[in-house]
C-alpha cells in the first residue's frame, strides 16, 4: 500500500491542499506555555497565522490555553472579530492615526510609539465611552519600530496622566535572539528593563518571541509572544530543541496526470529541463501562485509513495512537474507531499526554505489563500476553508470503511 493519509481520502476537491493538525498546534502551545515561567501566552497569528489560517488557528490556540492574540494590522484584527473572537488582540505593528476609529470599534489594542497615535486612539475610544488600552513599544535595537528607550519613560508617564488611556503593556522585540551569541539580546534586554523600571506600574511587560522563549525562558516576564513555535517550527538551527515541537502544516497534492517523455523532450517554460532518458513525468497542480517558490525549478523535490521525486523544469504559476520515473507503481491520483511527512520520508518547511535560500517563516506564510485548508483532529477533518468558503465545520466525516480498516498510515497528518 502506498503511504497516504486518511484525510487525503476525504478531500476530493482541488488537488492541492494544506492540512493543519490542530492537535499538534494545541500540544505546541502547551509545551511553550510550560516553558514560560507562568507567563501569559499571546499567540502570534499575523500573516494568516503564518499561512495556517488565522480564524481556525486563533480559535484552536485560545482553546489550547493561549491568553491573547497578536496581529500586525487592523484588518487582521477585524477578521478575527468578525469570526466572533472576543479575546484581547494586540495590533503589534505601526497603526496610523486614520485607523483609530476602527481600533476602538473593534476593541483592538494598538501598540503605540508616539503620543499622536495614542491620543487619536484615546479620542476615538472616549467617543464610544470606553477606555483605550495601549501597549508601548520600545525599540531597543532592532531599529525598526518603537520609541527610543530615552523617550519611552516620558511618553509612558504622560500617557498615564492623560484621560481615557491606559498603558496596559510595555514591550520590545529582539534582533538576533535565534543566534547562538546572545550578547546583543542581553543588551536589548538590559535597555528594556531600564525603561520598565521607570514605568513599574505597567502591568504587562513582554519581550519573548519563540527563540527567546526556547533559549532564555527567564526573560518571560508577564507575557510571551511566540509565533513560529506554535506552528511547530524552530526559528533557526541554533536554538534549543528540547521541547519537541511538532510541525502543524503539511502541504499536499495528488498526481493529476502522468506523461511518458522520450529522451530529449523538454518540460515547462523555457525548456530548462530535457529528459536524459525515457522519463515519466507527473503533473502537480501547485505553482508559485499557491506558494511553491519558483526558485525550486530544477532544484526542489516532492514526496510520492514515500520517496523523493525531483521537480523538473520551471515551476509555473499554477503547476509544476515532477520526475516520477524512479517510483515503483506510481499512478495518477497518488498523494504528493510538498511539505510534511510521507512514509519514512520528510520534506520539512526548513528544508524547502533552505533550498530557496530563505527561512521557514517565508515559506509558510507564502502559502496562498487559493490553497484549501483542512483542519484535522486525530487525523479526521473537523473543518475546512477554501477561497470561496468561509471556515466551516464538518458535520459528518465519512471515512471509507476500507481506509479505517487499514488505519492511519505513517503518512498520516
Ligand atoms: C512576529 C512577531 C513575533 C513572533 O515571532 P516568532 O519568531 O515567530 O516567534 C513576536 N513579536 C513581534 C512583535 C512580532 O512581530
Amino acid at each position: 500500500m502506498q503511504p497516504q493519509s486518511v484525510s487525503s481520502h476525504l478531500w476530493r476537491g482541488r488537488p492541492v491542499w494544506a492540512e493543519i493538525d490542530l492537535d499538534a498546534l494545541a500540544d505546541n502551545i502547551g509545551l511553550l506555555k510550560s516553558r514560560a515561567n507562568g507567563a501569559a501566552l499571546l499567540a502570534v497569528v499575523k500573516a494568516n497565522a503564518y499561512g495556517h489560517g488565522a480564524v481556525a488557528v486563533a480559535r484552536a490556540a485560545l482553546a489550547a490555553g493561549a491568553d491573547r492574540l497578536g496581529v500586525i494590522c487592523v484588518d487582521e484584527g477585524e477578521q478575527l472579530r468578525r469570526a466572533g473572537i472576543t479575546a484581547p488582540i494586540l495590533v503589534m505593528g505601526h497603526t496610523p492615526e486614520g485607523e483609530a476609529q476602527r481600533l476602538a470599534d473593534l476593541s483592538l489594542t494598538p501598540s503605540v510609539a508616539s503620543g499622536e497615535v495614542a491620543l487619536a486612539f484615546a479620542r476615538a475610544a472616549s467617543e464610544r465611552g470606553i477606555e483605550a488600552s495601549v501597549h508601548l513599544k520600545v525599540d531597543t535595537g532592532l531599529n525598526r519600530y518603537g520609541l527610543p528607550p530615552s523617550e519611552a519613560a516620558d511618553l509612558g508617564r504622560w500617557l498615564r496622566d492623560s484621560a481615557g488611556i491606559r498603558v496596559e503593556g510595555l514591550f520590545t522585540h529582539f534582533a538576533s535572539a535565534d543566534e547562538e551569541d546572545k550578547s546583543y539580546t542581553m543588551e536589548q534586554h538590559r535597555l528594556f528593563l531600564s525603561v520598565a523600571e521607570q514605568l513599574e506600574w505597567v502591568p504587562i511587560r513582554h519581550v519573548s518571541n519563540t527563540a527567546t522563549l526556547l533559549d532564555m525562558p527567564d526573560m518571560s516576564l508577564e507575557m510571551v509572544r511566540p509565533g513560529l513555535g506554535i506552528y511547530g517550527c524552530y526559528p533557526s538551527s541554533q536554538v534549543n530543541r528540547s521541547l519537541s515541537l511538532r510541525p502543524v502544516l503539511s502541504l499536499k497534492s495528488r498526481l493529476a496526470r502522468l506523461t511518458l517523455l522520450a529522451p530529449g523532450d523538454s518540460v515547462s517554460y523555457g525548456r530548462t529541463w530535457k529528459a536524459p532518458r525515457p522519463s515519466l513525468i507527473g503533473l502537480v497542480m501547485c505553482g508559485y501562485a499557491d506558494g511553491l517558490p519558483r526558485v525550486l525549478s530544477n532544484r526542489g523535490s516532492v514526496l510520492v509513495r514515500g520517496r523523493r521525486a525531483p521537480i523538473v523544469g520551471r515551476v509555473c504559476m499554477d503547476m509544476c512537474m515532477v520526475d516520477v520515473g524512479d517510483i515503483p507503481d506510481v499512478a495518477v491520483d497518488d498523494e504528493v507531499v510538498i511539505i510534511g511527512r510521507q512514509g519514512e520520508e520528510e520534506m520539512s518547511a526548513d528544508e524547502v526554505a533552505e533550498l530557496c535560500g530563505t527561512i521557514s517563516y517565508e515559506i509558510l506564510c507564502g502559502i496562498s489563500a487559493r490553497v484549501p485548508r483542512l483542519y484535522l483532529r486525530q487525523g479526521r477533518i473537523v473543518s475546512k476553508q477554501t477561497l470561496v468558503m468561509e471556515l466551516q465545520d464538518e458535520v459528518a466525516v465519512n471515512v471509507p470503511e476500507e481506509v479505517l480498516a487499514e488505519g492511519p498510515s505513517p503518512g498520516g497528518a
